[in-house]
């Protein structure tokens, strides 16, 4: 009964968009996101490059970010430890535990919270100069939403990142079955490939919310050195750099 609630309808909304399986399964890894020879280990490699190209584009000292789909806090921590005025948000609450945990140690600010981005709309419209949503459209059921909050959270004039997994045959053999089952980067059953994105599936999303495309780059990886690198091929794995007009 939803009068007899008061909490009912924000949480209704905030679960709408939300796929239980994929919390739950990030949730049954979250002792393991700062071992860095763990599950997370490619998070954590590509971690440098990815910080590296946002902070190229925004220099984010004293910037207003929200990270979307924080998880451990890789990528907040990174982002707080270049001057950024981080809030990180999740819907896993071990993830959230730990990443707390770890910014005991690390004595980094940030402001990690328990809340969905379409969630967070309801009380911080247009505060934010940065957004960055990597490797998190992929998991949920309806990533346009997720622009479009994005969209509404960010100041006019501000900047939004997202990465994700291009929709391929060549996405599918590199990041499922080599990713996966031959070099064992993740663990299985970490991508459902259904759920890839087109950078052109991005753009249009992002064109019905009035995002512009500033820049798009893709991420390599070579397995007999073993390292990650940036690259103009987006056909696998890259990120997306859009801006929302001043007015
Ligand atoms: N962005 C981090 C972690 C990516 S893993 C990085 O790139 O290092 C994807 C994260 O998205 C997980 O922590 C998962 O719990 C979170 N997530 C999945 N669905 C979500 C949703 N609807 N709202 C917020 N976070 C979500």
């Amino acid at each position: 009964m939803a009068g007899a609630n008061p909490g009912y309808g924000p949480l209704v909304k905030m679960m709408t968009n939300v796929d239980e399986l994929e919390i739950k399964k990030f949730e049954a890894l979250a002792a393991r996101w700062w071992d860095v020879n763990g599950e997370f280990r490619p998070l954590h490699e590509i971690n440098p490059l990815r910080v590296n190209y946002i902070n190229r584009h925004v220099n984010l000292a004293g910037k207003q970010v929200l990270d979307i789909g924080c998880g451990g806090g890789i990528l907040a921590e990174a982002l707080a430890y270049h001057g950024a005025k981080v809030t990180a948000i999740d819907l896993a609450k071990a993830s959230l535990s730990v990443a707390k945990l770890h910014q005991l140690e690390s004595k980094l600010e940030i402001d990690y919270r328990f809340a969905s981005a379409e969630q967070l709309v309801e009380d911080e419209k247009q505060q934010y100069d940065v957004i960055t949503c990597l490797e998190m459209l992929e998991h949920v059921p309806k990533p346009s939403s997720v622009i479009q909050a994005s969209m509404q959270l960010l100041k006019p004039g501000g900047i939004v990142f997202y990465s994700t997994i291009n929709r391929n045959l060549k996405a599918y053999l590199f990041a499922v079955i080599a990713g996966e089952y031959i070099l064992k980067l993740l663990p299985k059953g970490t991508h459902d490939y259904a759920r890839f994105i087109k950078p052109s599936q991005l753009a249009s999303w992002c064109r019905v919310y009035n995002l512009q495309l500033l820049d798009q780059i893709g991420l390599g990886y070579n397995p007999f050195s073993r390292r990650y690198f940036l690259q103009k091929n987006i056909d696998v794995n890259y990120i997306a750099c859009y801006h929302k007009a001043e007015k």
